[in-house]
């Protein structure tokens, strides 16, 4: 059975601010200005300095008196950290469901259809709370049937403090619905903005109750298909389904039951060393990033003293990079690693993963283009090796270690290269 839309606006409050404040909570209640890098513009404001009218865009060298006057503390906007922390939120929020858009750094919409949730308010403010208490980061939550209703909600809900940061529009009676929707002014509906706004207010819609009861072909002659689907949206008819990053994949792993149960390190390493370049390659093969790996391991859960471990990192810049997630991983096992246990199963697994093309569309800018081209053309080079030659004929020294705890009859081919630097070109006829 389909089941009716049901989406979650999850909105980062003051996002750059929020993110700066993790690692100064002296600065709670004060205000604070996050100013561009490069023009040293006001890009995140936190509500003290938004009660002192620096506005959204400010250039700095014209509110450097007001900064001083007031005490405000300005940062210049950390990228990298916010990137982050947004992974941290996002990567959170898929343990609520993995049916999630990244919409922005600090916007995440959720499929909350086929959640078993009888209370949409209360469940808001306990993801909220959950948000707040693992990241720190305060959000705003509106939940509605159509992602235009789902923004104004999560708006309403941070405005009025009485909601406590959630608000839905699920199971409203019409009258509060429509006194909600009659506080919108019409320049705050998603996709309406600066541009659209004069154009409404001339035909006499103020607010997103006018706009929600005009006319459907009214709107689409004044601004198109795009006026029709708003009207729609803003009365709870779903026009813009979830946009999912990727489908094809949510994780990939790679695992493996030992030969025989082993103590020694380097066997461990050996098999992160194959198995990290085996989901490597399936990672590629479908065109895409992880943003998160892992590896796991367990003893024989058949014995006495069962045992489990598993390790994960959030990488800044997403990877495809076999070198790359190999080191990290048998970086992490020499950290972990407990000599006196018999180990039996290990796996490596990528996951969050994102299409290699959102590195061209970093809207960030924390990615480094040219270490992550090179990477892909290593690795390209990598794979057709492989693919002309057989596979396994290019492999990492690490493999090499030990072929113990792979199955007994396994040959392992001959090593030819072991250093990167050293790796032949390959025509690809
Ligand atoms: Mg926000």
């Amino acid at each position: 059975m389909a089941h009716k839309p049901l989406f979650a606006l999850i909105d980062c409050n003051n996002f750059f601010v929020s993110c700066e404040r993790l690692f100064r909570p002296d600065l709670q209640e004060r205000p604070v200005v996050v100013l561009s890098s490069n023009d040293g513009c006001a890009v995140s404001r936190s509500n003290e300095a938004k009660a002192l009218g620096i506005p959204m865009g400010a250039p700095a060298f014209k509110y450097r008196q007001l900064f001083a006057q007031h005490r405000v503390t300005t940062f210049s906007a950390n990228f990298e950290l916010y990137g982050d922390i947004s992974r941290r939120i996002v990567s959170l929020l898929t343990t609520v469901t993995p049916r999630i858009e990244v919409y922005s750094v600090d916007e995440s919409f959720l499929d909350l259809s086929e959640l078993p949730i009888n209370d949409y308010a209360a469940w808001g403010r306990a993801v909220r709370a959950i948000i707040l208490k693992h990241i720190g980061v305060p959000v705003s939550i509106g939940i509605a049937t159509s992602k235009t209703l789902a923004k104004l909600a999560s708006e309403i809900a941070k405005r009025d403090e009485n909601h406590q940061g959630a608000y839905s529009f699920i199971h409203i009676p019409p009258a509060e619905r429509d006194a909600q929707l009659e506080s919108v002014p019409v320049n705050d509906i998603w996709g309406v903005g600066r541009r659209l706004a004069p154009k409404l207010r001339a035909d006499g819609i103020g607010s997103a109750l006018g706009m929600a009861r005009m006319r459907p072909q009214r709107a689409q002659q004044l601004i198109g298909i795009h006026g029709r689907q708003m009207v729609a949206e803003l009365n709870g008819v779903c026009c813009h389904p979830l946009a999912r990053d990727h489908d094809s994949a949510k994780s990939i792993m790679r695992g493996r039951t030992f030969g025989e149960d082993t103590a020694k390190q380097h066997v461990l390493e050996s098999a992160i060393a194959t198995l990290g370049a085996q989901a490597a390659f399936a990672l590629r093969r479908q065109g895409l990033l992880a943003r998160r790996i892992g590896f796991f391991a367990n003893t024989n859960r058949h014995k006495p003293g069962y045992r489990s471990w598993s390790y994960e990192e959030t990488l800044l810049q997403p990877t495809a990079d076999s070198g790359d997630i190999i080191t990290r991983l048998v970086k992490k096992l020499d950290e972990v690693f407990i000599p006196s246990q018999q180990y039996h199963r290990l796996g490596v697994y990528l996951y969050d993963l994102v299409g290699a093309e959102v590195l061209q569309t970093d809207l960030l800018g924390y990615i480094d283009g040219h270490a992550h081209d090179k990477a892909q053309a290593r690795m390209q080079a990598l794979d057709a090796i492989n693919s002309k030659h057989g596979k396994g004929k290019l492999y990492y020294a690490a493999a090499d270690l030990s072929s113990k705890w792979q199955p007994k009859h396994h040959i392992r081919s001959p090593r030819y290269v072991s250093n990167w630097d050293e790796l032949p070109v390959a025509r690809i006829a």
